[in-house]
């Protein structure tokens, strides 16, 4: 793996990660508004879309950070008739406790619950929940595999995994305009806003990295999902990956 100018190990790029997400933790959401001109709540909104939250769902929304997809669940299920279902819950599991932290209670709605842990070694029953979620984390853990199959345990059987992640761009034009304003404007940002542009190199890296559309399917079976589909969001620069665990 390399990180910046160096090459490091797995485990040190476990490390490396945890001290990322705690130099952009405060800076996070404004951060995530600029880089993606504020396209990643759209994303959001279409992955809350596909999950159609409902009364009486558990979501675990693993690599949670500030919240997001958790809270939006919650809103959307809490929109729906209850038909003597109990409400909604949401555990947001983040390895990071500082971006927890920052997004604790954001807009004053129901607030999910909070767990700092790995998403490869879940502290979690099997069969506890009923939707999985995982949005910009997946590129970010060690061993995917684990982390998938740790998504498949604790899933419920009838329940829905949905990957939200960066991934490519399907026309060549498109990629290559797409990885100019990665290489050009990305870091500059992290400089400008948050004053850290290694991190913000690091992400543009790690999306690279992240494998494209088709391969990532194949992993997303491999962990024993079903009726594995991709959906692509603004020509591919980011998908999503839903399946079920039967
Ligand atoms: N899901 C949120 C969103 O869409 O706004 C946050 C995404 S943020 C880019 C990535 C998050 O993954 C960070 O909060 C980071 O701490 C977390 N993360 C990285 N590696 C992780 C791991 N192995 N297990 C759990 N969380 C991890």
């Amino acid at each position: 793996v390399s990180f910046g100018a160096r090459d490091v190990d797995e485990n040190e790029k476990a490390g490396l990660v945890r001290g990322v997400f705690d130099g952009v933790a405060p800076a996070y959401d404004v951060m995530n508004d600029l880089m993606s001109l504020g396209v990643h709540r759209a994303w959001k909104s279409v992955l809350l879309d596909r999950l159609n939250p409902q009364p009486g769902q558990r979501l675990l929304d693993v690599a949670g950070g500030t919240g997001d997809v958790a809270r939006g669940f919650l809103a959307r299920a809490a929109e729906r008739p209850a038909r003597g279902r109990p409400s909604a819950s949401a555990t947001i599991c983040d390895i990071n406790h500082a971006m927890m932290v920052a997004g604790r209670d954001k807009d004053g709605r129901a607030v999910p619950d909070r767990v700092c842990a790995d998403a490869e070694a879940l502290p979690f029953e099997d069969a506890a929940f009923d939707a999985y979620t995982v949005a910009f984390g997946i590129r970010n853990v060690t061993h995917r595999d684990r982390a998938l199959s740790e998504a498949r345990r604790v899933l419920k059987p009838g329940g829905r995994f949905v990957c939200l992640e960066f991934s490519r761009p399907v026309t060549a034009s498109f990629e290559a305009l797409y990885a100019a304003y990665s290489d050009a404007f990305i870091p500059r940002l992290g400089r400008w806003v948050a004053d850290d542009e290694d991190s913000y190199r690091y992400l543009v890296e790690s999306i690279r990295r992240f494998p494209p559309q088709d391969a990532f399917a194949l992993e997303v079976e491999d962990a024993g999902f079903a009726r594995v589909k991709v959906e692509n969001l603004t020509g591919g620069v980011a998908a999503l990956h839903m399946g079920w665990r039967i």
